[in-house]
Order: structure tokens, then sequence, then C-alpha cells
């Protein structure tokens, strides 16, 4: 509850619940605005393939920009989304535009990417998810192969026959599927190979500072190992430091994601990085 009762029973909301709730509601009705305003854009984070030494993903992260609030982030606008159900028009616009993006960029002459967009639950569990994703793809004529979608273990481990349903579809249609945060959520392994999983992404809580931190270091040797039996792609997210990715150069994990890496950028800064990148490979580093 956010009253606080006094000792004689009276109860009063305190100055910061009173400002948090304010905020929450002003920002609820901002968002159901922002989408026709234009408010939100992508940003894209890249993602190093280890082995061949290429930027070979890139994560598509949602931003807005509002006039009254500045810079929101994610962590706090997509929850308040998912409460009013504005999630689902955005996390499809938010589908739509990264891979209208990613196919824009292949257009363009890039080495083709794998796009990675995160899919919240109640997105995923709309009747309609699946045809949606289909539709969008061949609105936007991108190759499902070169599509990710990102879901979080309270997903995955859903028991849902329905559930399961939706990953085979989606899986028929062509696009691969990660779990989000792997390692933060539940212990139950039993999903990984009872559903069609392409890839675990380690979080990063795990990652940041591996190099000094031994029992981190053990959790995802520990995954590693794991997923090398059930022949599953590993992605680090949160590597931060030089430290951080040359530990990683010692395991068998072939995708790094973190600041060290790239931070999220505007899809003009990522296209100069791409660039930059093909340049100095063609120079011969
Ligand atoms: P996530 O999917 O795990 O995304 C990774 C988050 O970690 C991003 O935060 C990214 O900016 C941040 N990050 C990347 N590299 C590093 C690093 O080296 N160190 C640290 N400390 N952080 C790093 P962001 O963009 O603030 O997003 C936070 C969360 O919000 C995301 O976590 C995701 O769950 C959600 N989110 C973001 N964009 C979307 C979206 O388009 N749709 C949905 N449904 N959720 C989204
Ligand atoms: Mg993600
Ligand atoms: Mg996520
Ligand atoms: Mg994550």
């Amino acid at each position: 509850s956010v009253k606080e009762k006094t000792k004689n029973g009276f109860e009063f909301y305190t100055p910061e619940i009173n400002q948090n709730l304010q905020r929450k509601v002003t920002l609820q009705k901002q968002l159901r605005m922002a989408l026709e305003n234009n408010e939100f854009e992508l940003n894209f984070q890249p993602q190093l393939d280890l082995e061949h030494e290429r930027i070979s993903g890139v994560e598509a992260l949602v931003r807005w920009n509002n006039k009254e609030f500045g810079y929101i982030p994610p962590s706090e606008f997509i929850p308040l989304a998912e409460e009013t159900n504005l999630i689902l028009p955005l996390g499809k616009w938010i589908m739509r535009e990264a891979c209208r993006q990613n196919k824009k960029w292949q257009e363009q002459g890039f080495p083709p990417l794998t796009i990675a967009v995160n899919v919240s639950m109640k997105q995923f569990n709309e009747y309609n998810f699946v045809e949606s994703v289909s539709q969008i793809l061949s609105e936007t004529k991108l190759n499902p192969q070169y599509l990710e979608l990102e879901i979080t273990e309270g997903i995955a481990i859903m028991d849902h026959s329905i559930t399961i349903k939706k990953l085979h579809a989606l899986k028929n249609l062509g696009v691969k599927i990660s779990i989000d945060d792997f390692g933060t959520g539940y212990s139950s392994f039993g999903y990984l190979q009872k559903y069609p999983i392409n890839i675990l992404k380690i979080d990063k809580s795990f990652i940041s500072g591996i190099a000094t931190n031994k029992e981190n270091a053990a959790i995802v040797q520990c995954i590693l190992s794991l997923a090398q039996h059930l022949n599953l792609k590993v992605v680090a997210e949160g590597v931060e430091t030089k430290a951080d990715l040359e530990f990683l150069l010692g395991t068998t994990c072939k995708y790094a994601q973190g600041y060290y890496v790239g931070y999220p950028m505007t899809t003009e800064k990522f296209e100069r990085k791409l660039l930059s990148l093909k340049q100095s490979l063609s120079g011969g580093i």
C-alpha cells in the first residue's frame, strides 16, 4: 500500500510517495500520446563475433524523449506501458522499425546483421503475436533468419501448451529465440531442451568484472558448458572493459555485447561505426 498509518490510525501520503505517484500518472498520460507524436526512437548496440572479429548482430533498444520530462529510461516506462497495454502498439512499432532498418542496411550493402528485438511478456502473450511478427516480416521483406526475439525466462518457463505452440510457430517462421538476462531468473533448466531456443544471453551482472570475480567466472563457465551440450549460442552481455573481453576470449563464448564493444547508438552513429570498421578491416589491421 502507498499509504502509511500513524499511531492513531490516520492515513496520509508521504510527500515522496505522492511525488512518485504523480510522476507515474503523468508519464502514463504522456505515454499515450508519445507514439503519435513520434517521441520514440531506436538505438542500436553492436554484438561482436569474437571468432571472426566482426560485428555480426545488433540489439534494438527503444528510447523515449518527452518534451516535458526529457529522457525517460526503458526500465521506467516499459513497465508503465505494460500496465496500460500500450506495450502492444509500441511493441509492434519497435518490431517493424527494427526489421525495416535492418533490411535497409542490407540494401545499402552492409554485411547482413542479425537484429535482436526485446519482446515483453504481454506482447508475447497477445493472441496474434506470431501473426503480427509474420506480417511485419513480409511487410518489410526482411529474411526471418536475420530476426532474433529476446524473451525472458518468465515467458520461457510458462508451461502452457500455447507458449510451446507459439515458440514452435516462430521457429517455423525462421526467426531465432534468445533468453535475455539468463541466470537471473529461475533455476529450472528443463525448458531449455523442451522449447526451441537458440541463444542464451548471459546477464551483465555475471560478466562485468568477470576477470576478478571467481564466483561469476564459475557461473559463466557453467552456463557455457550447459550451452555447449544443448547446442545453444551464447552472447555475453555487459562487457564493459578490456579485461572482461579478454577473459571471454579464453572461453567458448563466441559473442560479446557491452559498452566496451559499443554503446547503444543512434542509426547514424551505428552506420558510421559499421563504415569505420569496414575501412579499418580492408586497410588491414
Ligand atoms: P536488456 O534487454 O537486457 O538490454 C540491455 C541493457 O543493458 C540496455 O539498457 C543497455 O543499454 C544496457 N547495457 C548494454 N551494455 C552494457 C554494459 O556494458 N554495462 C551496463 N551496465 N549496461 C549495459 P536499456 O537500454 O536501458 O534497457 C533496459 C531494459 O529495458 C532492457 O534490458 C530491456 O529489458 C528493456 N528494453 C529496452 N528496449 C526495449 C524494447 O524495445 N522493448 C522491450 N520490450 N523492452 C526493452
Ligand atoms: Mg535484451
Ligand atoms: Mg530484455
Ligand atoms: Mg539483458
